[in-house]
């Protein structure tokens, strides 16, 4: 009995805390390919054929949220700000992306772009080219995002003419 209870007391010790719990089907914090689907990306904040895959939620390790966006050609997001700011790390191909009042600048393969918390600008993919990318969002008051208008097909196409 003795020992029964002492094993009973290592589990409850080693039962994870609601702070730092996995989600649901990670008890070994494992999250398999499998349960992180990519879904269409809501029009509502795209422009064209783009999927997200969410890959780390904020309340697995502190803040930050990390997520994967297949951008076909042509597609991009909307405008947006992120209250606590962006990295995006480009994993294949070339996009076009520009904070309000600057250019368009081309990120392709290798490239990371960040964005300060609070800049508007916007993501995607270049006109002839997909892109990928793993973005990386600090989460403030429980948001990554806060998304605004369309880019429009002339704002967008003075991607065509980006340099590096
Ligand atoms: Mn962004």
């Amino acid at each position: 009995m003795r020992r029964i209870a002492w094993i009973m007391a290592i589990a409850v010790a080693a039962a994870p805390s609601a702070a730092t719990a996995a989600p649901a089907g990670a008890s070994d914090g494992i999250v398999r390919a499998d349960a992180r689907l990519a879904v269409p990306g809501s029009p509502a904040n795209f422009t064209g054929k783009a999927t997200v895959r969410p890959i780390v939620d904020a309340a697995q390790i502190g803040q930050t949220t990390i997520g994967e966006v297949v951008f076909q050609p042509g597609a991009r997001s909307r405008w947006h700000t992120h209250p606590g700011g962006q990295a995006i790390y480009v994993t294949q191909g070339c996009g076009w992306t520009q904070r309000e009042g600057g250019p368009v600048v081309r990120i392709c393969k290798g490239d990371t772009a960040f964005v300060p918390a609070g800049i508007k600008h916007w993501h995607g993919a270049a006109a002839k080219s997909g892109m990928v990318q793993f973005s990386v969002t600090e989460t403030i008051g429980g948001r990554t995002v806060t998304w605004l208008e369309p880019v429009t097909d002339a704002q967008y196409q003075a991607g065509a003419t980006a340099v590096r």
